[in-house]
C-alpha cells in the first residue's frame, strides 16, 4: 500500500503587538489612514484594531512645545506571524515611504511609528527596546490604547490604566473609531 505523507505544514504562531503612530507635518490625518492601511499590508501582519486620533502638542527633549505644530496620534493592535526586528524593518521603511526624515531628536515629522509591546517580551538593545522607554508615561499613546484594550498591561510595568498618564488632561479625542 502507497502511504501519502500529508504536506508538511508551516505553524504560523501570530503574536500579539501594539503599535503607536503620529504625525505633526503636513495631512496628518491622511498620513494616519495610509500608515494604517500600509501597515495592514505588511505581509505576516494582521490589523485587529485602531483607535480614533487624538490630538496633542508636540514634546521636545525640553518639554512641551507649544509652537510646534500639534500631533495626531493612533494605536493600533495588530498579530504578527513576523518577529519584533521585521516588524521594526517593516514599520521604518512605511516611515521612509511617507517621507520621514530623521535629523533632530523628537523632531517634527510626517509620520512616526513606534512599537509599543510585542507579546510579553522585554529587551533593550541598539536596534529595539521593548516595552518601548516611554511608551508608560505619554498619554497620547496610553490613552488611545485602553480605549481598544481597556485590560492592557505593559509587560514588566502593569496595567494600561494604573498609569498616571491614563488620566491626564493632555489629549483630546479627535475621531472617534466609529467614524473611520
Ligand atoms: P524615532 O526616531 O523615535 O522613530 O526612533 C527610531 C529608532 O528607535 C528606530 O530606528 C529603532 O532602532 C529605535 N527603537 C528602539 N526601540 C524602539 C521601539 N520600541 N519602537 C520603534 N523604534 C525603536
Amino acid at each position: 500500500m502507497r502511504v501519502v505523507k500529508p504536506k508538511p505544514q508551516r505553524l504560523q504562531v501570530s503574536q500579539r503587538a501594539v503599535l503607536a503612530l503620529g504625525s505633526n507635518l503636513g495631512d496628518r490625518e491622511a498620513t494616519l489612514e495610509a500608515a494604517v492601511r500600509d501597515i495592514g499590508a505588511i505581509d505576516g501582519v494582521h490589523v485587529e484594531s485602531v483607535s480614533s486620533l487624538v490630538e496633542s502638542a508636540a514634546v521636545k527633549p525640553s518639554g512641551v512645545d507649544r509652537a510646534a505644530p500639534s500631533y495626531l496620534n493612533a494605536v493600533m493592535l495588530v498579530r504578527s506571524v513576523i518577529g519584533p526586528e521585521q516588524l521594526l524593518d517593516a514599520v521604518n521603511a512605511i516611515e521612509d515611504r511617507h517621507g520621514r526624515v530623521r535629523e533632530e531628536r523628537w523632531g517634527d515629522r510626517t509620520l512616526d511609528i513606534d512599537i509599543i509591546a510585542f507579546d510579553g517580551v522585554q529587551r533593550a538593545d541598539d536596534r529595539l527596546t521593548l516595552p518601548h522607554p516611554r511608551a508608560a508615561e505619554r498619554a497620547f499613546v496610553v490613552q488611545p490604547w485602553l480605549e481598544i484594550d481597556p485590560a492592557a498591561t505593559l509587560p514588566g510595568i502593569g496595567p494600561v490604566a494604573d498609569l498616571p498618564a491614563a488620566s491626564d488632561g493632555s489629549v483630546r479625542r479627535v475621531t472617534n473609531r466609529d467614524d473611520r
